[in-house]
């Protein structure tokens, strides 16, 4: 996870909607979301009118945040999803939830991105047999992304996957509870996001 200097309950009432940083508290009525879900600061009530600009700028920002990139990173992947075929903006969406860390997070062996982004570059996972410790690793299709034996009866990621019930696997992944691994059943598509995300708006923000 690229580290940020704010807090990361900050972040989710910045960019106005849960993030889910943090795993079980992002669940339970401890959210600072919940409790508070106007902007931090001594202007966070305010309302003005907000420009064009910087409603693209805070789309960016939020995606970004949302799978724990860089400036840099994000950019990247954006320039890979103009280079290929399709809509600019899908074709990010798409390329961010492929990411390792994102697809290990969605399996639900991770409580959130970050710890997913840990566990990865700690070499907790192999993908299709071999050890994988790189969290931006893009997935594709037949993919079996799988925990080291000695990790797979670890209590944490167990509590991990019970906790995940209350937010499945999405289509485009198959959990196999069993034998602590997941299989890349077809490509992601852009409708098997959850969080709100407008990435036209980034596109725009990109193409000035
Ligand atoms: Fe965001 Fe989770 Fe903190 Fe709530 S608990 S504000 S969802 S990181």
């Amino acid at each position: 996870m690229a580290r940020y200097l704010e807090s990361v309950c900050k972040m989710c009432r910045r960019e106005g909607m849960k993030l889910f940083f943090k795993a079980e508290r992002c669940y339970t009525d401890k959210c600072s979301f919940e409790r508070r879900s106007y902007a931090p600061g001594q202007h966070g009530q305010a309302r003005g009118k907000v420009s064009e600009y910087a409603l693209q700028l805070r789309e960016k920002q939020k995606v970004k945040r949302v799978y724990g990139l860089l400036e840099s990173q994000f950019r990247n992947t954006f320039k890979d999803a103009d280079r290929a075929k399709g809509i600019t903006g899908e074709n990010l969406i798409t390329l961010l939830e492929r990411r390792l860390d994102n697809g290990v997070y969605r399996l639900g062996f991770a409580g959130s991105r970050v710890e997913a982004r840990m566990m990865v570059t700690h070499g907790y996972f192999r993908v299709n047999g071999k050890k994988v410790d790189i969290p931006s690793y893009r997935l594709k299709q037949g993919d079996v992304v799988e925990l080291v034996e000695k990790r797979k009866k670890e209590e944490k990621i167990l509590q991990n996957l019970k906790s995940a019930e209350r937010h499945p696997a999405p289509e485009w992944l198959t959990i196999d509870k069993d034998n602590m691994k997941g299989t890349v059943s077809r490509m992601p598509r852009r409708e098997d996001t959850t969080l709100p995300m407008h990435e036209q708006l980034i596109v725009e923000l990109y193409s000035k």
